[in-house]
């Protein structure tokens, strides 16, 4: 008996307004958090029961597929050395883009192969000039749900007469979608053109299994296969459902070459121990659907970096020894993979601790990271700046004590002081009693946290909790996003260490004060403003909890906007969870400054496209990239803080 091959195979063509239509017009009866759930169940079974599957696949194999050779590889090395065998003097193979082969290119290429590659690449028409109207993008508001019925199966079978002859010498490696350790059903979720020439007319077909992708029977690999598709939002069509799938199969509409040998690679390449690790375990629940890459900003704009969901690799190269592009260090930690993400996996929280382990081992972190890594231990303050200046730009006399303080954070005290002069003013204007820490005042630590510098992050966080916590105060407020995040979670999240006061970010203050009728906006401004939502007052927002338990600030800093007489307020396409960081954050401005101002960039045009004057947010960091974008790219567009622009209205 033939071992069964499925090809989930989306039929997007190319006329877009017909497939968007069609998506728009299904009825919906299906529900995302449900849908996701079930794929949760399916992962954690599939981790939880690892070695039991093997051994299972690995039995069924051997009983009803003898004619398979069942091979187990280490390592990208050991597959390369089956492809060798395999390949004879040719080295040249055919392969499909999945995760797991796409991590093999690089040593394929060294290896002196010469790589087939057949895409079909029907989202080139979504994608035109401006990376910024991606596809996904371009879907948004048709339903999950019209996406999840928009499947067609291809499948391929032995049975019946054989055909073609396989082209002798012609390798083909396919990484599968999914694979049932029940019967061996092998899914794939591929544009079928992409690998039927392929399956058909190869002598040898090299079947590549990761090993998170063996699951427990046909049933879960065509949900977990269907998902891979749908969350990718590859899929338009026909319904598609385990009958229709068994129907096909039973016809065997496809076959393989008469004389084609085929292989299953069950592939470990660190996977074993990523599952032994309790803090990185759940990146083997990853179905490789690629949602993560095309949400994260610094896919489109830093070129060397693979994105969110090469996710092994990055910990292959950080636990394994093995030589990466330092890849770990290109992300902002900005989460917006995360809230896109199926499996909701905490790609940022992995990054961090990634990076945390290489400065461990004094593999890290980069340079330029390591200069204010320095500076904050010398000077308090990443910025090279001498500590007793820290609050130069302060013209003002403040009480001593107070029950509230003004945490103004290092980026408004060394480069941005109209901000911490604003918060300062609109707290005077507004009559609060507050003071601030002076020279007791730290950095945060959030740069540090981020790359990876926990020591230093330490000391400071101890310094800052013990005299906040010490000064009898009630609440802390900060106008800055990066530290109100480190202040409000990571010193309790990754130090254990709690600041007794309230947190507040200057919005979340303001807003109340504008609906009792204390903050009153008296003068005009006849402006089109929209916001940018600072990842670390959206997204991060206490990160340990399941994604949409978090608070965020989303409301408060646009409640204020509008309460502005006159001012036209609006939204960018891309806001709230689906905000586009700015791409300073995780050291990335530090490391990677011009891949940071062509994200900036990328806001920039989204706020220019919207047709905005002045380009609002609430965070020094973003005011300060973001303006870099403008500067550099001489774009018109003011950008400013929420501070700021409160402060002309006084
Ligand atoms: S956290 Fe942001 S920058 Fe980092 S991988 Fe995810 S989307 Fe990309
Ligand atoms: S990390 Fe999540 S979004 Fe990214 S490929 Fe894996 S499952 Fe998909
Ligand atoms: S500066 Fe702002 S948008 Fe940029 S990474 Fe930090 S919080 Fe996110």
């Amino acid at each position: 008996m033939p071992i069964p091959i499925v090809i989930l195979n989306p039929t997007v063509g190319y006329k877009v307004p017909q497939i968007l239509y069609a998506f728009r017009q299904r009825p919906s009866e299906f529900n995302l958090e449900e849908i996701k759930a079930r794929l949760r169940d399916i992962r954690k079974y599939s981790i939880e029961r690892l070695d039991l599957l093997i051994q299972r696949l690995k039995d069924v194999l051997h009983e009803r597929y003898p004619e398979v050779e069942l091979i187990h590889a280490d390592d990208a090395k050991d597959v390369v050395k089956v492809l060798k065998r395999i390949c004879d003097q040719h080295k040249k193979v055919s392969i499909n883009k999945s995760n797991t082969v796409e991590q093999l290119r690089e040593l394929l290429i060294q290896e002196g192969f010469e790589i087939d590659e057949a895409y079909y690449r029907e989202f080139e028409g979504f994608i035109p000039t401006k990376g910024r109207r991606s596809y996904w993008q371009m879907l948004r508001g048709v339903t999950f749900e019209a996406k999840w019925r928009s499947f067609v199966s291809t499948p391929f079978s032995w049975d019946g007469e054989r055909s073609t002859e396989g082209k002798e010498g012609e390798v083909v490696l396919l990484g599968v979608s999914a694979i049932s350790a029940e019967d061996g059903t092998v899914f794939f979720t591929e544009h079928s053109r992409n690998i039927t020439r392929g399956l058909s007319e190869a002598s040898h077909v090299v079947l590549l299994v990761g090993l998170e992708k063996i699951v427990r029977n046909r049933e879960d690999a065509l949900f977990q296969a269907r998902c891979t598709g749908s969350f990718g939002f590859e899929a338009i069509s026909s319904e598609l459902n385990l009958q229709s799938v068994e129907q096909d199969l039973s016809i065997g509409r496809r076959r393989l070459g008469s004389n084609t040998r085929v292989y299953v690679i069950l592939i470990d390449d660190g996977r074993k121990a990523v599952r032994e690790r309790d803090d990185f375990k759940e990146l083997l629940y990853c179905i490789g659907c690629r949602t993560c890459n095309a949400v994260c900003p610094l896919s489109y704009t830093h070129e060397a970096y693979e994105g969110p969901r090469f996710w092994l690799k990055r910990f292959n190269e950080a636990f394994k020894g093995a030589r990466g592009l330092g890849e770990t260090w290109v992300c902002t930690t900005c989460r917006s993979c995360e809230v896109h993400c199926p499996l909701e996996i905490r790609h940022a929280n992995h990054a961090v601790n990634m990076r945390k382990h290489l400065v461990k081992e004094g593999r890290g972190p980069l340079p330029p990271h390591a200069r204010f890594g320095k500076s904050v231990k010398e000077n308090r303050n990443p910025y090279l700046e001498p500590h007793e200046k820290r609050f130069a730009w302060l013209k003002e006399r403040l009480p001593q004590r107070a029950k509230m303080i003004y945490f103004v954070g290092c980026t408004a005290c060394y480069r941005q002081h109209s901000i911490a002069e604003s918060t300062v003013k609109i707290f005077k204007s507004l009559g609060l009693n507050f003071s601030i820490l002076g020279q007791e005042e730290w950095c945060c630590g959030s740069p540090l946290i981020r790359t990876g510098q926990w020591d230093i992050a330490l000391e400071v966080a101890k310094h800052n909790v013990d005299v906040i916590n010490n000064s009898g105060v009630e609440l802390v407020i900060t106008s800055c996003a990066g530290c109100y995040i480190t202040l409000s979670r990571d010193y309790d999240e990754v130090f254990n260490l709690k600041i007794i006061p309230k947190v507040l970010h200057t919005a979340e203050l303001l807003h109340p004060l504008l609906e009792e009728g204390k903050l009153k906006f008296t003068k005009e401004l006849n402006m089109v403003v929209t916001y940018h939502d600072p990842c670390h007052l959206s997204r991060s927002r206490a990160a340990f909890l399941p994604e949409r338990e978090r608070p965020k600030v989303y409301e408060p800093p646009r409640a204020v906007l509008e309460a502005i007489p006159r001012i036209k307020f609006v939204e960018m396409p891309r806001n709230r969870d689906e905000g586009w960081c700015c791409g300073a954050g995780g050291g990335v401005k530090a490391a990677f400054a011009e891949t940071a101002v062509r994200t900036a960039l990328e806001r920039v045009k989204e706020a220019e496209e919207v047709k905005a004057q002045a380009l609002i947010t609430a965070c020094p960091f973003c005011v300060r990239n973001l303006q870099d974008a403008t500067r550099e790219y001489d774009r018109p567009i003011e950008v400013l803080d929420l501070t700021e622009i409160i402060t002309r209205l006084l």
